[in-house]
């Protein structure tokens, strides 16, 4: 595993800026520049790069959609969030001479915002292409299924030209695909959902969304702790503050930055990246969000340090 590069990180539904979200950007810009004068556009450039990230970017609207680059020919992709159609965009326009694809799709769970974008996932109407889609819930076939049966979507499943094959993994039963060995663990959401590890050559990625830690609960930790152990990185479900998930949005199986520093700094994890972004928070919100992660992850180091990051569509992160 070389590379994972985020095509949608935001949870429950996708998000857009809107045109008073962009014009409060543009006037922040503006007014840090007020009095500067720019030679070139690479000084513009510059000048926008040393901007906080929300005065200059975003964070990004699409839900659920990971790709792991192993440095082999076959794509991996953790679920298939409305991400999964500039994912499958860019898989296309890298396609060499035309020659066929093969995608490996982890699937977390079978909620609306992780399979959304399967009907637009534009490799798969592609004959020749291979879609292989994992999971643990014994209905994901028929999940996919449903989602474009009629009256929902005007276009149904069997319109794919590509090959589509479902591969049902045993949670705790390491299985090899494309090299990499990928491990999968039941965790507390309604349904049901999955997190995944991935190990090939010395690194280890844990993608872990959708989850609810409860914090009394000694056994569920060890079993987490023993999941993430060692990670080069964990994805990781940060869609509450504490406060919130300990409270009114208790059982409503989702995390919170704080149990991801705790997890992560108990089993040795080196990068913790919040993933799964609340819809209501704006750029400003998930900012302060990871400030306030960075700064408790500080003041509770013991070990070595953990790096923290705020996952926005098109963060490239190397393994
Ligand atoms: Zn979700
Ligand atoms: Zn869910």
């Amino acid at each position: 595993m070389k590379q994972v590069r985020f095509w949608g990180t935001r949870g429950s539904l996708p998000v857009a800026l809107t045109a008073a979200g962009v014009r409060r950007k543009v006037v922040a810009a503006l007014r840090g520049a007020s009095g500067r004068s720019f030679a070139s556009d690479a000084e513009i450039g510059h000048y926008v790069d040393s901007l906080a990230f929300p005065a200059a970017a975003t964070y990004g609207g699409h839900t659920s959609c990971v790709e792991i680059e192993t440095g082999g020919p076959d794509f991996m992709l953790c679920d298939l969030g409305s991400g999964a159609r500039p994912f499958g965009l860019s898989a296309m326009a890298r396609r060499a001479g035309g020659a066929p694809q093969t995608f490996h799709v982890f699937m977390s769970h079978l909620h609306w915002d992780h399979i959304m974008g399967l009907p637009f996932f534009v490799p798969a109407f592609i004959p020749g292409n291979r879609v292989v889609i994992y999971g643990s819930h014994l209905e994901l076939e028929a999940a996919l299924r449903r989602q474009q049966e009629k009256p929902s979507f005007p276009v149904d499943f069997s319109i794919f030209g590509a090959t589509m094959e479902f591969v049902h993994l045993e949670p705790g039963q390491p299985r090899d695909v494309a090299g990499v060995s990928v491990t999968t663990m039941l965790q507390r959401h309604g349904g049901d959902s999955y997190g995944y590890r991935f190990e090939s050559r010395g690194r280890a990625l844990v993608y872990s969304t959708d989850s609810e830690h409860p914090l009394a609960h000694a056994e569920h930790t060890d079993r987490f702790v023993e999941f993430f152990r060692d990670a080069d990185l964990v994805i990781f479900d940060a869609m509450y503050s504490l406060a919130d998930s300990i409270s009114v949005k208790a059982d409503w199986g989702h995390s919170s930055n704080v149990v991801g520093v705790e997890l992560c700094q108990m089993a040795g994890a080196r990068h913790l990246c919040l993933f799964h972004h609340e819809p209501v928070f704006d750029d400003d919100a998930i900012e302060a969000l990871l400030a306030e992660t960075r700064r408790l992850e500080e003041i509770t180091r013991v070990d070595a340090p953990l790096r923290i990051s705020a996952a926005y569509d098109g963060l490239e992160i190397t393994l």
